[in-house]
């Protein structure tokens, strides 16, 4: 059983969010750079695809398991950009200042503002783990011109929230996480590492190899 994982992650907003969420969980949870794990490249099209090739780059160099975020926001009238470069939509060095005047320059004189955020978690084992345990969540609202609040980060000041209509920097860490794409994840992903450990000890599919990987690895076929 997991008791003990590195978070493929090094973004200080990430890290705050990510800390309250797995408190209840009791794992041990230590973020990459304390590890001496760097940022592994994001190339590919789908955040599901991200996720994984972070979790199993921060697994191979820790040994440890992994879990990873990938998520960003989706501007319907842009198409869903920034989408998977939202982290770098306004170009190198990554920067949440640069990023937010390029979404409002994007969005100028267009009345569709809907916007959602999304986040898919990958939790790997190992770094060659045929069975990551994936979850995922969105969360919908509006982009506004001019930000409000102080809290959150990235694109949170311009994010208005559908049901509230607070932005994601004006509500406290504990409101957003409810509402949250990243906490709507977390919590699906709770739900899966609860059912697995409901099979014991060391109950699949986390801790035991399912019995198809046992069979191959015996010479069964
Ligand atoms: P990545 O998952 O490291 O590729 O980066 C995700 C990027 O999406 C962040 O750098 C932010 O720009 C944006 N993002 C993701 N989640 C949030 C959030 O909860 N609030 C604000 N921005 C976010």
């Amino acid at each position: 059983m997991i008791s003990r994982l590195v978070l493929a992650s090094n973004n200080a907003g990430k890290l705050r969010e990510f800390r309250r969420l797995l408190e209840p969980l009791g794992l041990e949870v230590v973020p990459q750079a304390e590890l001496g794990v760097a940022e592994t490249d994001e190339p590919h099209l789908t955040f599901v695809e991200n996720a994984l090739a972070k979790a199993r780059h921060a697994s191979a160099q820790t040994g440890l398991p992994a879990l990873a975020d990938d998520s960003g926001i989706c501007v319907d009238a842009l198409g869903g950009a920034p989408g998977v470069r939202s982290a770098r939509y306004a170009g190198e060095p990554k920067s949440d200042a640069r990023n937010n005047a390029a979404l409002v320059e994007a969005l100028a004189g267009i009345a569709d503002r809907r916007a959602h955020y999304y986040c898919v978690l990958v939790l790997v084992r190992h770094a060659d783990d045929p069975q990551p345990m994936i979850a995922e969540g969105a969360w919908y609202g509006r982009i506004v011109d001019a930000p409000r609040g102080s809290g959150g980060f990235g694109y949170d000041p311009h994010f208005e929230d559908a049901v509230t209509g607070l932005t994601g920097a004006e509500l406290p860490l504990e409101t957003k996480n409810g509402l949250s794409h990243r906490g709507q994840a977390m919590r699906a992903l709770t739900t899966h590492l609860e059912a697995a450990r409901r099979h014991g000890p060391e109950g699949p599919p986390l801790g035991r190899m399912p019995a198809c990987e046992a069979r191959r690895s015996s010479g069964e076929r």
